[in-house]
């Protein structure tokens, strides 16, 4: 099977006991299905984890959405740069929505909780955020998320301070760099968080698709690539408006089909670099991809 993940519904941010109910399913396929030590990050030196040249790629090449990868030539052999759509703009105001709250909070709880001044730079800090929306609908989302983020965090650490839960949410690591370079990507990967060392975390405000969990085995290899340490776990955190604010969590089991489908599509991306070749526009392109216009264009000239 290509992918191995299972949907929990919830509609919270990762709350640690969200974490640890994944853990427990993740573990279980772990075990009955477990990763070889050359399909490890460690084992960068040979094949198939090292690359065929040394890139610098983006996860975004690596893991591409266009199914023919046309979006990897046009930005690293045609050199066309476009501006960022309202969907791609949505996803930097929620993160950075997200880790300047869990930021305020830390800076709170570290001097002590007043949680009048806490929820007044809260609001500042999530309308601050807010003012970069392009649109109603993502300032909607972003005040959501931003109070959300909040609550859970707030709680979280009331909780992991009388000993109900063993760490909170706010303890974990957020926008962790990390070198990709062993396995061909960028030396200036960035992780949305890292709660647990073989845990990582990624939230995404656009569609659901296949190729978000090539991103965690991105992150995944290039943690292992680094910490010598294996990481098997990763949670993508989907979040959207529907009448209200609507977040989705999945686990996935980084196990071995998904980390060979990584490494073809990472290879196949510096095949497209090295030979320059022009791969076709796609017969389906999703309607968020940011090359439409450029794509539609050359069709028209053909
Ligand atoms: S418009 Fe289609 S073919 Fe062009 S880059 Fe986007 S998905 Fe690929």
């Amino acid at each position: 099977m290509f992918l191995v993940s299972v949907v929990f519904g919830v509609f919270v941010v990762v709350r640690t006991e969200v974490l640890l109910k994944w853990l427990r399913v993740l573990r279980s396929l772990a075990e009955g299905y477990p990763v070889e030590s050359e399909l490890r990050g460690w084992s960068w030196q040979f094949p198939p984890v090292r690359p065929r040249s040394y890139l610098g790629l983006a996860v975004q090449d690596a893991a591409s959405y266009c199914p023919t990868k046309r979006d990897v030539w046009l930005r690293r052999v045609a050199g066309v740069r476009v501006q960022p759509t309202p969907s791609m703009k949505l996803g930097s105001v929620v993160h950075d929505v997200v880790f300047s709250v869990v930021s305020v909070v830390r800076k709170y709880v570290s001097v002590g909780l007043d949680f009048e001044k806490l929820s007044r730079a809260i609001g500042r800090a999530i309308e601050l955020k807010s003012r970069e929306c392009p649109s109603d609908e993502c300032v909607k989302i972003a005040r959501s998320i931003g109070w959300l983020t909040y609550y859970t965090a707030t709680s979280e650490w009331l909780w992991s301070s009388s000993g109900v839960i063993p760490t909170p949410a706010t303890a974990a690591l957020s926008e962790v760099r990390v070198d990709g370079s062993p396995i061909g990507l960028s030396s200036s990967l960035r992780i949305d968080s890292l709660p647990i060392p073989n845990v990582v975390v990624d939230i995404k405000t656009g569609r659901k698709t296949e190729v978000h969990e090539l991103s965690l085995a991105a992150y995944a290899l290039a943690l292992e690539s680094t910490l010598e340490t294996p990481v098997d776990f990763g949670i993508l955190v989907y979040v959207w408006w529907n009448s209200s604010l609507q977040v989705d969590i999945r686990g996935v089991y980084i196990g071995p089909d998904l980390r060979r489908v990584f490494l073809d599509s990472r290879d196949e991306a510096i095949d497209i670099v090295l030979s320059r070749r022009e791969p076709p526009k796609a017969a389906e392109c999703p309607q968020t991809c940011p090359y439409l216009e450029v794509c539609e264009h050359e069709n028209t000239r053909s």
